[in-house]
Formats: C-alpha cells, structure tokens, sequence
C-alpha cells in the first residue's frame, strides 16, 4: 500500500493500492517496447528533451517542496534547494550529456577501433524517501540522455512527488513509454529482476534493501547500483575558528532532519579540542529542539519521515544509552502525534556499543575523541560503512595524508557532505556500489561497444 500521512500530525491523507502483477508486467512491457525507439533518437533530441525537463523542474519547485513537506516532513526550504539540485542536475546532462556518450577513438598497436558508447535497455528504480526529487534525477537524467528506458518503484510513503516527478517528465517530451511510475511493493521486485525485459537495477535504501536487491541482480546478471547508508566520519584536526566549525557540523548532521546517507555522522576531534568543542555543539543543537511545522520557513526541527522512524532512533539513543554512552544533549522523543525528536549529542560511545558501528538515521551526533591524527583515522575507518568523510584543518598538506588514508568514496575539505553535479557520488564497503552522478554516473548503464575498424 502507498499512503500519504502527515509526519507533522500523524494524519493519514490517502491510500493507493500496489499495482497488480499484471499492472507491473503491463509497465515492463511498456519500458521495453519504449526502449525500441528512444535508444534511436539523436541524442541531442533526447538531451533538449532533459534540458527541458530542467526547466519544468524549476517551474514546479514550489508544488515539489509542498508535496515533500507533507509527505516526509522536509522543511519547505530545504525541499527548495532539492529542486535546485534537481534542476542542475538535469541541466548538466543536458548540457555535457552528448559529449560523455560520444565515440572514442582508439588507436591500437595494429590499426584503430572506436568505443561505441550506447544504451542497454530499460532499467528499473528503486528510491527511498528522504530525497525524493534528488534520488530520482541522479539515476534517471544521465540513462534518459544515454537512451536507456526508467521503470521506477519509488518509496511507499512519497507517492505524490512520484507521480508529480513522472508528470514533469512527460509534459518535458519524454515518451510515455520511456518513463513509467510503477507502485509496486517491495515485493514485486525480485521477479521484476528475473524479467528479460529488464537489463539493470539502481537502488537507494538500506543495507537490508540492498543486500536483497542485489543478490537477486546476481542471480540474474544484471547490472546493479546501491547506494547504501553512511555512517560518515567528520574529522577535525585543528581549527582557527571553533565557533564557525561547530556551526557548520550542527548545521550539516541536522539537514533534512538528520536522515541523508551522506551527513556526518561520527565526529572525531582532536584532544586539545575535544571539551570545548563537545560543549559548544551541545549548545548549539539546542537550537533544534523547538518542533514546528515544516511548512513554516521559520522552523528549526521539523518531524522525521515517519513515526516508525522516529520510534526508530529514539531507540537507538535509548540502547545507547543503557549501554554506557554519555547524553550531552537531546535525547527525547517530543510528545504528540508528529514524528518528533529532539538534536542529540552522545559521547563515550565504543566499540562494544550497537550505536558505534550502525548507521543512525536522523538528528544524532556522536562525538569521539582521539589523542593523534592516526587514532582519528583509525576510529573513522573503524565502522562498516564507506560512503563519505570530511577532515577539517588548516594544514592542506595534511588534509590531503588524512583524505588519503580514509576508507570512503568520498572526502570532503573544511566542509561536509553535500552533492554537485559533476562530482561522482558513492560508496565502497556496506555503504553500496558503482557511482552516481558527473562522468562516471553516466557509464554505469553504458555498453561501451569496442568496434574495430
Ligand atoms: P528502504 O531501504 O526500506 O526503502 C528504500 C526503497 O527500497 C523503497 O522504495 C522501498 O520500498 C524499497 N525496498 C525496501 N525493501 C526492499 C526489498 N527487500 N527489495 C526491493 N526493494 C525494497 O528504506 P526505509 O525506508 O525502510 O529506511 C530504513 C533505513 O534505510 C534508514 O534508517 C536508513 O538507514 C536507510 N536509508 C538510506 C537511504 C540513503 O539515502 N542511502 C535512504 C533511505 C533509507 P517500500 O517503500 O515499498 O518498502
């Protein structure tokens, strides 16, 4: 079942049934039999067609924010700046989209031959909620220029921005038959991956979702992109301004409430300042204890996606707790029917701890302390996860050792986390694979076809 419920009050707004087998099998036929004829379009038709879309995005940003607010509680501006995003991401593919799938030469000890870069087939989505516009175009924008086909399962709670993303992209010219909004259950999946029809799986989620989507990719041979959770470490080594830097972690770990698979997660400071800094984010976060109506531009702390998320951390914190770790701040469930939770700040968390080595999705900050720059990268290579990681200091050179000693796919400087369109995205170890976005994101789905003249 799809439901749109109110995060903010608990409201259950509508319910949409799951498509029938026979629906889904409908819409694979559908991706397929569009495959035939968008794959041979000009690409720059199928690029000005992107372009477009780029623009409709910008056109309906408002209507998006509202149906993210209401469906997982994203501050109204936040869900803004996502459609911002969207709309780079969108024209950056139709901009530098044809140079990426355009031939390579290549010259060979004995004549020349060509890379051929072309599509695959229709490929199917599958999106979590907590970015429901950004998920979406990193995945769909570079495979529509490539001239593959999308068939996408997004989240069960945000049927509205999947039907609204769906809209924009075929009053952008996209055929209907190119891309096609499917609510299938999580269910469906496994044997919508042994269909022929489909040649690729791009998956956001957790690490449950993605452990099954994948071995049912494998089972099938068919290409896979995960992009898992993060447990992001941000470390920080030296700062001439603590004041600014401990904004700049609050603000980055409370962004869309605490739930991206990319916030900073584990901060790891330095001993000398350790104390002062745990005491001003303490402090700080203070400021995200207030709930309000994400709706309002002046709301601080807005609910997480759901109740069962809240519950979830909520939780988390609380076994945390009993297990030894220290609360500097936070730590409640605010009471009412919203999915409220108060900024929490933990300390002395260890290994022997569950919440030293699982992912906490939403607004948590763990803080640890490390004697030596290689006690601090050993506690942020110390976790399951690979995604992103960010190293503060005012030494570039040693930012640049710290970045590469760090098992991540990511490494930000002085700042944290975040998405460009031309810089790949992902992870390695639990946090997934492949890469999204730039130049590589575009090849994930590609057959580069070796074509010997
Ligand atoms: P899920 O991974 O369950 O949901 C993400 C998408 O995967 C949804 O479309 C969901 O469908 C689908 N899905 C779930 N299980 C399967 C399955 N076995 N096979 C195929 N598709 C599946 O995320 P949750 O919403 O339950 O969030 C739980 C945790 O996941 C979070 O606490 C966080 O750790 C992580 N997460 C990470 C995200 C990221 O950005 N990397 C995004 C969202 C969550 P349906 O909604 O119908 O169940």
């Amino acid at each position: 079942m799809y439901t749109v419920t109110n995060p903010a009050t608990g409201e259950r707004i509508e319910e949409i049934g799951n498509a029938t087998d026979e629906e889904v099998r409908a819409a694979i036929e559908r991706v397929h039999r569009g495959y035939g004829s968008w794959r041979l379009r000009p690409v720059t038709e199928r690029a000005a067609i992107v372009a477009r879309a780029a623009e409709l995005f910008a056109e309906r940003s408002d209507e998006l924010a509202e149906i993210m607010t209401l469906e997982m509680g994203k501050r109204i501006n936040e869900g803004r700046g996502e459609v911002g995003i969207v709309v780079d991401i969108f024209r950056y593919y139709a901009e530098h989209g044809p140079e990426l799938v355009a031939d390579e030469p290549l010259v060979l000890r004995n004549g020349a031959a060509v890379i051929r870069k072309e599509p695959i087939g229709a490929l199917l989505g599958v999106m979590p909620w907590n970015f429901p516009c950004y998920q979406v175009a990193r995945f769909v924008a570079p495979n529509l220029v490539l001239g593959n086909t999308i068939l996408l399962k997004h989240a069960s709670i945000c049927p509205r921005s999947a039907a609204a993303i769906e809209r924009i992209l075929h009053d952008a010219g996209v055929p209907e038959d190119a891309y096609v909004n499917v609510f299938a259950s999580s269910r469906q999946v496994p044997w919508m991956l042994e269909d022929p029809r489909i040649q690729g799986v791009s998956l956001t989620g957790s690490e449950q979702a993605g452990i099954s989507v994948a071995a049912e990719a494998g089972r099938n041979l068919k290409r896979c992109v995960l992009e898992l959770g993060g447990s992001d470490p941000l470390i920080v080594l030296d700062t001439e301004d603590l004041e600014t830097t401990v904004n700049t972690v609050a603000t980055a770990r409370m962004r869309n409430c605490g739930q991206s698979c990319n916030a900073p997660k584990r901060m790891i400071v330095l001993s000398e300042l350790y104390d002062e800094f745990v005491d001003r984010l303490a402090k700080r976060v203070a400021d995200f204890y207030q709930p309000g109506d994400p709706a309002d531009p002046a709301t601080k702390l807005p609910p997480l996606a759901s109740v069962a998320a809240a519950d979830e951390v909520a939780a988390q914190i609380e076994t945390a707790i009993r297990q030894g770790a220290t609360l500097r701040a936070g730590g409640h469930r605010v009471d009412g029917p919203g999915a409220y939770l108060e900024a929490t700040v933990l300390t002395d968390v260890t290994p022997e701890m569950n919440a030293y080595r699982e992912e906490i999705f939403g607004p948590v900050v763990l803080v640890f302390r490390a004697t030596t720059e290689e006690e601090a990268i050993a506690i942020a290579n110390d976790s399951p996860f690979g995604l992103g990681a960010s190293v503060f200091g005012t030494d570039p050179a040693r930012l640049r050792r710290v970045a590469d000693r760090i098992e991540a796919g990511m490494v930000y400087f002085n700042k944290s986390g975040g998405s460009e369109a031309d810089l790949p995205f992902g992870g390695i170890k639990r946090s997934g694979m492949g890469r999204e976005l730039g130049a590589l994101g575009i090849e994930e789905f590609m057959n580069k076809k070796s074509i010997r003249l």
